[in-house]
């Protein structure tokens, strides 16, 4: 379940050299104050009666939840716009029930009765969408319900022959990880969500871990599925290869609950790593990193982790990083003794086996030798690895103090990415006025990389959402124009649907995707008005 306003139980304090740059950067701050959960009072439920005594026939009765508290708790993700709602009390997103069904089958009857009754559907993973992929659009139906998936949370099967494990969808990543570890085996899908995020949010949303770079992305890990959907439930068997007809998998992967609710999910797994090491460095310029890390990944070997910020991203890390003083040293050091004023950070880290991670290594360090770079050391990649999930619950801290924090992502390839970085950064800035905006890549191809931009501007306190929302705007528009895609990870929601046609393959693309939809939730009852234009 999803805490009300914050990520975690213990918010972290400004370092107080951050409090001042904040203060330069961005000018005068409006603190603000969340309202709590128990002021929160949603809109009674337009649930009917008769409907709710037909959901308890086919789930068990404790599985249907009408109180304003879980109602409020399942109101909107993660984004900005999302937080920032929940924190003035506003409730618009809460559902009109939560429905926490037991097992795949019970998920099946409750699609069903949704369909002959007109129930709008939004499935629930971890609630960690940052592109209102849960809000609860009705689009003429004449209700929504949550169905929360956190009780469809076993791993169920292990082939360790095949490096396969089969999981319930609602399982959060460190309980699948536990339940991997004593076969020797691990999953290596490390989102910075991962503490919350479902491995069936995963799949839907076509997500890229931190590691992605090595182990690939959640797309490459999907071997076999089962869906539940108001037509039948599709069950696609895990495959090594096959060139049997079109992949319904890749259908799957990517529909955010518009086709149906995954209830099964097959994974390749691998050995745990022998050994891990992170390291950081300085390249001379943004340029010189990216020609450095096209190289890797073009010509190998590559490592596993590879995050090149920014100078200002640089300077937002070295800044924001309590832990970072290692990392700080090093930089200070090194911009001293080199007197360069446009260094940016690269983090590489290598998991695996360890004389693969020697070799690796070695190639590595020596074309980033090549390329300029000046190492920092072991330091600054474990000053990284502390702070690797560190930035969400900062966020709230910035909430608190006046701050508007929030992350946007795309990907292009090697050609388009300086134009596309140069497009959203012009846009974030025309929009917002002051505002710091850093970026890093970290997911590379062969083809090109993910750009992911952190922005940080002083938050309007008369209109937070619309000051966001026109950005973000802007920010699509440019990404758009540029050719980049508009997610490379964080997928379509209610947020991007405007601008994902082209994504789609054009009108035509998205018609065929309409004709799967009406085969699959003839009625339209699955998470309306998302992904979808
Ligand atoms: C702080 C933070 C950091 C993040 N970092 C990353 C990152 O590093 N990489 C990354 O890829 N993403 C990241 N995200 C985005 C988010 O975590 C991912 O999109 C994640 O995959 C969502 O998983 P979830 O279980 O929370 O899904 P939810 O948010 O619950 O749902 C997401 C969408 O999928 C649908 N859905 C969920 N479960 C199912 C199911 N079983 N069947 C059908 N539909 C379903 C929902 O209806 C919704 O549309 C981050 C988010 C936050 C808040």
């Amino acid at each position: 379940m999803t805490s009300w306003t914050t990520w975690a139980e213990t918010q972290p304090e400004l370092p107080p050299a951050a409090r001042g740059v904040l203060a330069r950067e961005l000018g005068p701050l409006t603190p603000s104050v969340a309202v709590p959960l128990s002021a929160a009072t949603p809109a009674p439920s337009r649930l009917r009666r008769e409907v709710v005594e037909r959901l308890k026939a086919v789930v068990d009765r404790d599985a249907i939840h009408v109180d304003d508290q879980i109602r409020a708790l399942h109101a909107g993700g993660q984004a900005y716009v999302d937080i920032s709602r929940r924190r003035r009390g506003d409730t618009t997103a809460a559902p009109d029930a939560v429905i926490t069904p037991a097992d795949a089958a019970a998920v099946g009857r409750v699609l069903r009765v949704c369909a002959e009754e007109s129930i709008a559907v939004v499935p629930w993973g971890g609630g960690t969408s940052v592109v209102g992929g849960l809000d609860p659009v009705a689009d003429g139906h004449e209700a929504v319900v949550a169905l929360d998936l956190s009780r469809l949370d076993q791993l169920l099967d292990v082939d360790p022959v095949s490096r396969l494990a089969t999981f319930q969808p609602g399982i959060r990543t460190p309980a699948a990880e536990a339940a991997l570890a004593p076969y020797g085996l691990t999953l290596g899908h490390v989102p910075q969500s991962f503490e919350r995020a479902s491995l069936g949010g995963y799949v839907v949303t076509r997500s890229a871990g931190q590691a992605s770079t090595g182990v690939g992305r959640i797309d490459d890990l999907v071997s076999g599925l089962r869906m539940a959907t108001p037509s039948g439930e599709l069950v696609l068997a895990p495959v090594a290869g096959s060139a049997a007809g079109p992949d319904l998998r890749r259908l799957v992967l990517g529909s955010e609950g518009t086709l149906g609710v995954v209830t099964e999910v097959t994974l390749r797994v691998r050995a745990l790593p022998e050994t891990r090491h992170y390291e950081g460095w300085m390249v001379p310029s943004w340029e010189a990193g990216l020609l450095a890390m096209r190289g890797m990944i073009q010509e190998g070997p590559h490592p596993d982790i590879a995050r090149l910020s920014d100078r200002r991203e640089t300077e937002i890390s070295m800044m924001m990083s309590r832990s970072g003083r290692a990392t700080r040293a090093a930089l200070a050091s090194y911009l001293r003794m080199r007197r360069v004023s446009d260094g940016c950070l690269l983090i590489t880290g290598y998991e695996g086996g360890a004389a693969d991670v020697r070799y690796r290594r070695d190639a590595v360090r020596s074309a980033l030798r090549n390329a300029g770079a000046v190492s920092l050391g072991a330091a600054a990649g474990r000053a990284w690895e502390h702070a690797r999930f560190a930035a969400p619950a900062l966020r709230d801290t910035m909430f608190d103090a006046g701050v508007l924090a929030e992350t946007l992502e795309t990907a292009a390839t090697w050609t388009a990415l300086p134009a596309v970085y140069d497009a959203v950064r012009t846009a974030l800035a025309e929009s917002l006025g002051r505002a710091v905006v850093g970026c890093h890549v970290s997911h590379l191809y062969p083809t090109g990389a993910s750009l992911y931009f952190t922005v940080l501007s002083a938050a309007d306190a008369d209109d937070p959402d619309g000051q966001w929302m026109r950005a973000k705007a802007a920010a699509n528009d440019a990404i758009v124009a540029a050719g980049g895609t508009i997610s490379h990870h964080h997928a379509v929601g209610t947020v991007h649907r405007g601008h994902v046609t082209p994504d789609l393959g054009g009108d035509i693309g998205v018609r065929a995707l309409r004709a799967m939809k009406r085969e699959l939730d003839p009625t339209g009852i699955l998470n309306p008005g998302k992904l979808l234009p």
